[in-house]
């Protein structure tokens, strides 16, 4: 089906920890379409960062599939899984993952250049993504001279560059202060995502109510949720 730009079924996934065996994911399915916004919420430790990373190819699963725009990832060498993935894909991590070394305009012109582009265009759409978060005064500074709030909007210009078909974001609000969360919850309004799918993991009811689907993972199950936001 072309429009399913993310999907997962029969996903497993547990951890051995000595003797004991660990199962975090136990038989998830999910589709996500062109354009879907989902938010997935859940107590600490269910799992969601668990599930995010395999969404995203970053891990493995014990069993079951993921294919991102009709390619299952186990299919493909790792290789080919991390260009497919660049090219794909926008992940936007809990804690940032910037590299201190890179200013902002690097670091978010970085996968566009990894995926071949000149660096002429790929400074020139770096800039703009900055300039529509709020940070074209910030495009030389390094991640130790930015805020939590600027760090994280550098996180998804960065995410956004290649034109991912899916962004995932693992709680991109969970660090922050309400007035960062704010411009951050604004941002993901007014970007043009249109087309892209968003999977957005987060523990904050403001932004899972502004997704058009809310799913809680609980006991290694993915279930509507609609109840629990009320
Ligand atoms: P959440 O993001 O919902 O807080 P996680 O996906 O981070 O939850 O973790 C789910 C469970 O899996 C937790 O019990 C955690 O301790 C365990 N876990 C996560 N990663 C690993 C790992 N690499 N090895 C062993 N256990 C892990
Ligand atoms: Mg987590």
């Amino acid at each position: 089906m072309a429009d399913v730009a993310l999907e997962c079924t029969g996903l497993v996934k547990s951890y051995t920890d000595g003797a004991r065996r660990i199962e975090v994911l136990r038989g998830v399915d999910l589709q996500v379409r062109s354009g879907e916004r989902i938010a997935i919420v859940g107590r600490s430790g269910s799992g969601k960062s668990t599930l995010l990373n395999l969404l995203g190819g970053l891990d493995l699963p014990s069993s079951g599939s993921v294919s991102l725009a009709g390619r299952s990832f186990s299919q493909l060498l790792e290789k080919e899984r991390s260009r497919w993935r660049n090219r794909q894909l926008g992940f936007v991590f809990q804690f940032h993952h910037l590299m201190p070394e890179f200013t902002a305009l690097e670091a978010v012109a970085m996968p566009a250049r990894i995926g071949g582009e000149q660096r002429s265009s790929a400074n020139g759409r770096a800039r703009q993504l900055l300039e529509a978060v709020g940070l074209s005064d910030r495009l030389e500074h390094r991640p130790g001279q930015l805020s939590g709030g600027e760090r994280q909007r550098v996180a998804i210009a960065r995410a956004l560059i290649n034109r991912p078909g899916v962004v995932l974001m693992d709680e991109p609000t969970g660090n922050l202060d309400p007035e960062s969360a704010g411009r951050v919850l604004a941002l993901l309004q007014t970007l043009e995502t249109e087309n892209a799918a968003l999977v957005v993991v987060t523990h904050d009811q403001s932004i899972a109510r502004q997704m058009s689907r809310q799913l809680e993972l609980r006991d290694g199950l993915l279930r509507e949720a609609d109840d629990a936001l009320d």
